[in-house]
């Protein structure tokens, strides 16, 4: 019966041994279902947030809270190094207090500075099991023990290249070892804390770069614009939307048209269009009328084409540079080297140019061509009676009176003091040449008023015809000075045509 009896006690003893056993493995599987469930969702959180961009703060935060939460006697940190690559700074640690976080923040990392410098230092985990007996330790006892900590395990956050980007920090209450659970944990918190950091890196150096980019295109002074392959802008930056008076939105999908006139428009699309279809990089030059502002200028404009990986192109890119300014200054010089400052008619040097032209074009159509002399009579008295400045005004208005006795198709110009040829590249006979020549002597037989002053001059002018009296340039220059000097030896004021023994009067 004893005997039954103890069999049966151990018997009991044994079956509740065996339902405590049960129950407790029960317990474990239910707690590690929940722990993987609310590592799941904590997870998910964190990709959520990375998803919509978040603060890498926020981030950080979710992801030492989810920890914290499926092991509640944890306390984390994730501390980040700074760009120098030599202090950590606190990324996020909201279990720990204020006090602690600030002592810390900003500390240089080393061997022997506490779990996380090491670790941050050396690139390895770092596990210190208790704080209060672990050298590296000692010299924050009086802040670990403030903020109630025993135990502190650091795993390096690296990025794929290996580069150290921070810290995973766990702290625990009292002394503690890891489990290999938890060091699967810190291992994975430390991968999602690289995944966060590294995007906020990337988008970081995105954010530089466009800004930098932004920097330069807005700032240059060049016109800069991409368009679609329809021709439509899709950019333009900040000189071109001044010169359109308009914002982006405002310009953005609109074509040409809505800023030029349709000839520029048009001759636009058509380069455009050798750019997007062809694939041609153009460098033209460009005289536009701004419908907007009413102004032409001209630009010297590069356009290329953007094309996609399989080269296929998408849109354009042009830059355009205002070159009204310059092209002003080179006209003004080249009127500068070919036209006479007082009268603005051509000098000596076009009037050559024109001249040698002209006779070309007789010889090779069997025309004739007439060339005058004329020089003003008396004009030094003029100057020394009224003035210099008296002269020069009617040098001017001699040369209007002049071109006024012309057709467009004639050429006057000044070629010395008082000296004027004219061109007349297609005449009849040398008669024709003389009626004109009367014409113009006439005209200079007008009294000039002038700076309150009646004054008279008269010309001597002297005609030669092409071919009759020189059948080349120098020769019937010579002709036509000869007849001029005739016409001053016969009492001024008075036309005279070439004639064959001129030149032995006059020499
Ligand atoms: P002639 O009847 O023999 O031609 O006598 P002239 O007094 O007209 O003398 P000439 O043609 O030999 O000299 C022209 C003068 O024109 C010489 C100079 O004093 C003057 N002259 C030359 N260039 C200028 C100029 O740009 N402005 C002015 N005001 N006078 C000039
Ligand atoms: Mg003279």
């Amino acid at each position: 019966m004893m005997a039954f009896s103890l069999l049966l006690t151990g018997g009991i003893t044994i079956a509740i041994f065996y339902i405590i056993h049960i129950n407790r493995r029960l317990a474990r599987d239910i707690t590690g279902r929940k722990q993987s469930e609310q590592r799941e969702q904590a997870r998910n959180r964190v990709l959520q947030l990375l998803a919509h961009g978040a603060p890498l703060a926020t981030i950080l935060e979710a992801i030492v809270r989810g920890v914290e939460q499926e092991y509640p006697a944890m306390l984390c940190s994730i501390l980040l190094l700074d760009n120098g690559g030599r202090h950590l700074v606190t990324g996020a640690a909201p279990g720990l207090p204020d006090f602690y976080n600030d002592a810390f923040n900003g500390i240089e990392i080393g061997i022997g500075v506490n779990s996380c410098g090491t670790a941050a230092f050396t690139g390895q985990r770092f596990i210190v099991e208790d704080i209060r007996t672990h050298p590296y330790w000692a010299s924050y006892k009086n802040l670990t023990s403030k903020a109630g900590l025993g135990a502190c395990w650091s795993e390096p956050i690296r990025s794929a290249s290996g580069k150290v980007l921070g810290i995973f920090a766990v702290y625990y209450r009292e002394a503690h070892q890891p489990s290999d659970a938890e060091i699967r944990l810190i291992e994975q918190t430390a991968n999602l804390a690289e995944i966060a950091i590294g995007r906020s890196r990337a988008d970081q150096a995105l954010i530089e770069s466009e800004k930098l980019l932004s920097g330069i295109l807005e700032n240059v002074t060049a016109y800069i614009y991409m368009k679609d392959a329809q021709g439509r802008y899709l950019f333009a930056n900040r000189l071109l939307r001044e010169q359109f008076d308009a914002p982006m939105e405002e310009i953005v999908g609109y074509d040409d048209y809505k800023f030029f006139d349709a000839d520029t428009a048009a001759g636009m699309r058509k380069d455009d269009l050798r750019v997007l279809q062809d694939g041609e990089t153009l460098h033209t030059e460009e005289t536009n009328l701004n419908i907007l502002t009413g102004v032409t200028n001209v630009f010297l404009s590069v356009k290329l084409p953007l094309r996609r990986e399989d080269g296929s192109i998408y849109a354009l890119c042009g830059i355009s540079t205002d070159i009204t300014e310059r092209k002003e200054i080179e006209e003004h010089m080249r009127h500068v080297a070919q036209y006479d400052g007082l009268t603005h008619l051509p000098n000596r040097a076009l009037f050559n140019d024109r001249l040698q032209q002209a006779l070309a074009v007789a010889n090779r159509n069997q025309e004739r061509l007439a060339l005058m002399f004329l020089d003003l009579d008396k004009f030094k008295p003029v100057n020394d009676t009224y003035g210099h400045g008296v002269g020069d005004l009617l040098l001017k208005e001699v040369a209007q009176r002049i071109q006024d006795c012309l057709r467009e198709s004639d050429t006057a110009a000044r070629i010395g003091g008082d000296e004027f040829v004219v061109l007349l590249p297609v005449i009849e006979s040398g008669q024709d040449a003389g009626i004109v020549g009367e014409k113009i002597l006439n005209a200079l037989n007008r009294p000039f008023e002038l700076a309150g002053h009646s004054l008279k001059i008269s010309s001597s002018i002297g005609v030669a015809v092409y071919p009759d009296h020189g059948s080349s340039e120098k020769l019937l220059v010579k002709s036509a000075d000869i007849a001029m000097y005739h016409a001053k030896k016969n009492g001024r004021n008075n036309v005279r045509i070439y004639q064959p023994g001129m030149q032995q009067i006059s020499q």
